[in-house]
């Protein structure tokens, strides 16, 4: 079938691939990256964006959320080291021997039900409870090594590396500079009771996008990249050392256009009433694309180049536009809902939410598509 022109995402590979070049150079030459892909890369699409990293960048190090992330990364032909960032249930320590993805381990308990259920051997990474508070051993720096020496000396499993999360890298006060910084120490500290122990390990990282953009976290093996990947900011609040170009373009097209005397009232519970005549699109996107009702009277997109607001509710599957200023819209234009001027970081500012959420709820029945130079491919084919 022909490409079905109604609402689909364009993920432009050279920008993925710009994100990453100018990530790399804030780091330190021996800081090797984690790509952090969880979320089908933060929705942007995993088959397009993770074997472009493999292939191109010769990247070696993912990280997802769950197994099923993870098999479907090798089922990909993703050869390097896969973290699972989240909870695998211990009944799944074949799998993870099996396709050999690490796990985050996050207590003695986990790790030895991780062991007693394995049968050949189950790498992990242990997460450091520093101040996130999430996930990973807690106590004292000394309980925290005792507890991580514990997990090393388990049968079935070997401990490969520690982690731990900042939980305020990308704020913008003082306190949380501090409190950064508290994290990175407390972490440092943890590993240097461990080798005290003779417990060298591969990996310690710490960074996330944020902690490597504002050098945080020095001596961190890895830095886990996310967000700056997809070309947005951990917090737009804060700067960083480079623009990020954003990777998805959300596009829908025209479905009909027509005028609406003064006084009309438009969409689900007559919000919109227009205060003269004006020229209205109907676009072909809504809340069941991940598109935000949120927008409802508050949002704008893109047509011809001119940005038209958006009038009374976001539906299902449709909305409409004030397009009284474009003489020659029609049906079939398309219309951009997101892109790097209107990006996810500019509807999280509307909507009360962060760029994160905006790109991660873009729903499944909306296509992925790779864009670069020129050259297409479709998610899932
Ligand atoms: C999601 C996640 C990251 C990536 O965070 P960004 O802010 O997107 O860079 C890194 N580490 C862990 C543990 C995460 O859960």
């Amino acid at each position: 079938m022909k490409f079905l022109k109604r609402c689909w995402a364009e993920t432009d590979l050279s920008a993925v691939g710009y994100n990453l070049c100018e990530y790399k150079k804030l780091l330190p030459e021996d800081t090797e990256l984690m790509c952090v892909v969880k979320a089908s890369c933060y929705g942007h699409g995993d088959d397009l964006i993770v074997p472009y990293l493999q292939k191109n960048f010769g990247v070696k190090y993912f990280a997802v959320s769950n197994l099923i992330e993870g098999i479907r990364l090798r089922d990909m032909g993703i050869k390097g080291d896969i973290l699972i960032l989240g909870y695998t249930p211990p009944e799944f320590a074949p799998e993870l021997a099996s396709y050999d993805i690490l796990q985050a381990c996050t207590e003695l308990s986990y790790a030895q039900a991780l062991s007693a259920n394995a049968k050949d051997t189950v790498r992990l990474h242990g997460a450091v409870d520093t101040g996130m508070t999430r996930i990973g051993v807690h106590g004292t720096a000394e309980e925290q090594a005792d507890e991580l020496a514990e997990i090393s000396k388990l049968p079935n499993i070997v401990l490969e590396g520690i982690f731990t999360h900042f939980s305020s890298a990308d704020g913008i006060h003082d306190s949380d500079e501090e409190y950064t910084r508290m994290q990175s120490e407390r972490f440092f500290k943890v590993k240097e009771l461990l080798e005290e122990k003779g417990i060298h390990l591969k990996h310690a990282h710490i960074k996330n996008s944020a902690g490597g953009a504002y050098g945080y976290g020095e001596g961190s093996t890895l830095a886990r990249l996310g967000i700056i990947l997809y070309g947005l900011y951990p917090d737009p609040a804060k700067p960083l050392p480079f623009k990020p170009k954003p990777v998805m373009t959300l596009k829908a097209v025209v479905s009909q256009v027509k005028w609406i005397d003064e006084g009309t009232a438009v969409s689900y519970g007559r919000t919109f009433v227009s205060d003269k005549r004006i020229k209205l699109a109907t676009v072909t996107a809504g809340y069941a694309d991940g598109y935000p009702r949120a927008l409802s009277n508050k949002g704008e997109v893109i047509i011809r180049g001119k940005k038209c607001r958006i009038c009374g509710r976001v539906c299902m599957d449709q909305f409409m536009c004030d397009v009284t200023d474009l003489p020659d819209v029609t049906p079939g234009d398309e219309v951009i809902l997101m892109n790097s001027e209107i990006n996810a970081d500019t509807i999280a500012a509307l909507t009360g939410t962060i760029g994160y959420e905006v790109t991660c709820d873009i729903t499944s029945r909306v296509p992925r598509v790779a864009v670069i130079r020129g050259l297409i491919k479709q998610s899932g084919k």
